[in-house]
């Protein structure tokens, strides 16, 4: 599990990180979501032990990260600024990675060659950007790691290679119950992967859920009445708006306890639809969404 509490972080004077609060529990994988400038790497970078933060804590399972080689050998970070050892290959970072994590598997490596399709003896400053992503993700995933932090992961990758990698890392989840948190200027982008979500701005965590939360309580509904019929007046809306006779209503509240209310209401049709994150958020967050909406959607 992944804990930070109260984090305050402070470069010459300003608070990229004012008091943050992420929680990403075991087999998780999290989203972490918010505009540039955030502060979403100054929190990776906390959680991947390179940063010591002014005050609060940062925990994982239990332990402190700062200075801790044992725990950080069962972390794996992949950050959005690669740094590779520019003169070495693939095969080299690898001998260095397997040195560095109790848990590097050599069966895993030689399988992983053949998704990413590598010059393992190019040196890694003449591959492109995309393909050295494409080598920190082959070299992360064969650490076996516990624990994945990924910093905008797939940005720079090409769509077929995003799903490509996107699968590995639900295959990892899967297999080992790994712990992933992962971050996005975009929230479409994690929307069909991430089964948590939480969203930052400005350094102060705004809203986290773990999805089904979120969706099992809130609910989309198109509804049409008789002449003189109306919504059930004991019903939560968020949101209402019509075409013609068709009401699309947005209504916080289960499925059964919506539809059940609406049954007795005898409209002439209804339908559920189910929400996207995207509406999920905007509808949750009222008004205080739209200040950062036009910049993470
Ligand atoms: P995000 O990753 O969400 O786009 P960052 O965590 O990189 O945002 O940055 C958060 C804020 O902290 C920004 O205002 C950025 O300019 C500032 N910042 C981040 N790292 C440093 C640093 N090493 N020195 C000074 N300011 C920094
Ligand atoms: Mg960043």
């Amino acid at each position: 599990m992944i804990k930070a509490q109260n984090v305050v972080k402070t470069f010459d004077g300003h608070r990229a990180l004012d008091g943050l609060n992420i929680t990403v529990p075991k087999g998780a994988i999290y989203g972490l979501v918010g505009p540039n400038g955030a502060g979403k790497s100054t929190i990776i970078r906390h959680l991947a032990g390179i940063y010591r933060q002014d005050s609060g804590e940062v925990m994982i399972d239990g332990e402190k990260v700062f200075e801790n080689p044992a725990l950080k050998g069962r972390i794996a970070y992949i950050p959005d600024d690669l740094y590779f050892f520019l003169q070495a290959n693939i095969r080299d970072m690898m001998r260095f990675y397997r040195g560095v994590y109790p848990n590097f598997s050599m069966e895993r490596y030689n399988k992983l060659r053949d998704v990413f399709e590598l010059d393992e003896k190019r040196s890694m400053r003449h591959l492109s950007k995309g393909m050295q992503k494409q080598a920190a993700f082959w070299l992360a995933m064969s650490c076996c790691p516990d624990v994945l932090i990924l910093d905008e992961p797939v940005d720079g990758l090409d769509p077929v290679m995003r799903r490509q990698v996107w699968s590995l890392v639900m295959g990892e989840v899967t297999e080992r119950g790994t712990t992933v948190l992962v971050s996005s200027h975009n929230l479409r982008e994690l929307e069909d992967v991430c089964d948590h979500v939480g969203i930052i701005h400005k350094g102060k965590t705004v809203l986290e859920h773990s999805l089904s939360e979120l969706q099992d309580n809130i609910v989309k509904v198109q509804i049409v009445y008789p002449e003189g019929g109306d919504l059930p007046e004991n019903l939560n809306v968020l949101h209402e708006a019509q075409s013609g006779r068709v009401r699309t209503v947005i209504i916080r509240g289960t499925m059964d306890e919506v539809e059940t209310a609406l049954k007795a209401s005898n409209p002439v049709f209804y339908d559920m639809i189910p929400l996207t994150l995207e509406e999920i958020f905007i509808y949750e967050m009222g008004g205080a969404a739209y200040e950062i909406k036009d910049v993470i959607l």
